[in-house]
């Protein structure tokens, strides 16, 4: 199956043409994004904005074969309905079929001539439908009112699953998924902005992360599935920021007009068995470390959060940061607490989240026992599992004033340098950006 991205940018593409913004001036130098849209082996297209057809002409791609049009809902960046009129003075334009919810179809009407032939499909969710050349699903989703739509999602064959434009997917699309898709084109419109009124009609970065993590947990998406962030708005940082953003989820950035060249359904090749990843993120304090690591997790299925801090019932200001820390993690996240980080990475288990490793070398003096730290290490090298541990950048401030605390501080240099040389990935935190190091 060959899917071409005709466009993965938002509604008015990325950059918007009227603005300015550090993202949009960004994008207008290197990656120029047009309304989202993809077509499936040359004849059937899923959206059909006003910029499409112009889009597909520039990419040196014929719309002639188009036999089945899907249409997710009638907002005017997915349906730009004069195209009908375009179609119908081609010569060699022979029928069509049009398969969308029924105010999509309601817009495309005015735009048929009597002769033309072209039949109308309306879909709601959970319809499956014969199209000319594959089996295609409608699902619900998060978008508006029945006035657009109600908006609906497009599985194809499932093999192929078009997911824009939708907030994180209900109850009824998740149970109607298929499994082990090839290929999952999800929007991701909002970016990092800061959250917008109806933002939950669209999946912003984060919301992003979950809804994969959900499809994993749905056996959906499995690790050979690709995972392709599409309708992609000014809201997100620059290309090389989104892409590491992605890429530690398992999903890909890719510009308009990539063709992806996906196995037939059932040609799916096995998951890959994947090599263990271990993670060192180090930084000052507040400089966004922990946030950052959570982040790199945001589309398991399942983690384990190791929360290394020894008990400390009597300050409030602390238990405030451990439950503030606590309520940002999703609600599928077990949480750990332990000191004895080397039996946890002798065990095979989901992902594991160490935060952080200066909590535990200042419990129960583990820090004077060199025997611990040796052993810490060792597992570290050892473990098939990934893992993420946060540490504390220390000793470039000031000079701790006590003997006991000097100490500490080359206890803890030594071990950051120790576990840094077994990581695969070291990454330093600075004022929230991160920087990788290895
Ligand atoms: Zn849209
Ligand atoms: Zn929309």
């Amino acid at each position: 199956v060959k899917v071409q991205l005709l466009g993965t940018g938002s509604a008015e593409g990325w950059p918007n043409p009227f603005c300015d913004c550090a993202s949009c001036s960004w994008a207008r130098t290197h990656e120029v994004r047009g309304q989202s849209a993809a077509l499936v082996d040359d004849e059937l297209l899923i959206d059909c904005g006003p910029e499409i057809p112009r889009a597909a002409t520039r990419l040196g791609i014929s719309l002639s074969r188009v036999r089945t049009m899907l249409l997710t809902h009638a907002h005017p960046d997915h349906l730009g309905p004069q195209a009908l009129w375009w179609r119908s003075w081609g010569r060699t334009a022979g029928p069509l079929q049009i398969i969308g919810p029924p105010a999509a179809l309601d817009v495309c009407r005015p735009y048929l001539e009597p002769d033309d032939p072209v039949e109308l499909v309306a879909v709601s969710p959970g319809d499956v439908v014969a199209a000319v050349r594959h089996r295609v699903t409608a699902l619900a989703a998060t978008h508006g009112g029945p006035e657009i739509g109600p908006a609906v999602l497009f599985d194809v064959d499932h093999t192929l699953l078009y997911a824009t434009d939708t907030g994180p997917l209900g109850e009824q699309t998740l149970t109607a998924l298929a499994t082990d898709y090839a290929a999952v084109l999800l929007e991701e419109t909002l970016g990092t902005a800061a959250p917008t009124p109806g933002h939950a009609e669209h999946h912003d970065l984060a919301a992003f992360g979950e809804t994969v993590a959900e499809l994993r947990r749905r056996r959906a998406i499995n690790d050979a599935t690709r995972v392709i962030a599409i309708h992609l708005g000014h809201g997100n940082p620059p290309g090389p920021e989104l892409a590491r953003r992605l890429a530690s989820w398992g999903a890909e950035l890719h510009p308009d007009g990539t063709v992806l060249d996906l196995p037939d359904r059932g040609l799916m090749s096995p998951p890959p068995e994947l090599p263990p990843r271990r993670v060192l993120v180090t930084g000052g304090t507040r400089s966004g470390k922990s946030l950052f690591a959570e982040q790199q997790l945001a589309a398991e299925p399942a983690v384990q959060y190791v929360a290394t801090a020894p008990p400390m019932p009597t300050d409030d200001e602390w238990s405030r940061r451990i439950a503030h820390h606590r309520d940002r993690r999703p609600a599928t996240w077990v949480t750990v607490e332990t000191g004895d980080l080397a039996a946890l990475l002798a065990r095979p288990g989901p992902p594991l989240l160490i935060d952080c490793l200066t909590l535990w070398l200042s419990r129960e003096e583990v820090w004077a026992d060199e025997q611990a730290v040796e052993t810490l290490v060792a597992a570290w090298q050892a473990t098939s599992r990934t893992v993420i541990a946060v540490t504390n950048e220390v000793g470039s401030g000031i000079v701790p004033a006590t003997a006991s605390g000097r100490a500490f501080r080359d206890a803890l240099g030594r071990l950051n340098a120790a576990v840094a040389r077994a990581s695969d990935e070291v990454w330093l935190v600075v004022a929230g950006i991160p920087q990788q190091l290895r």
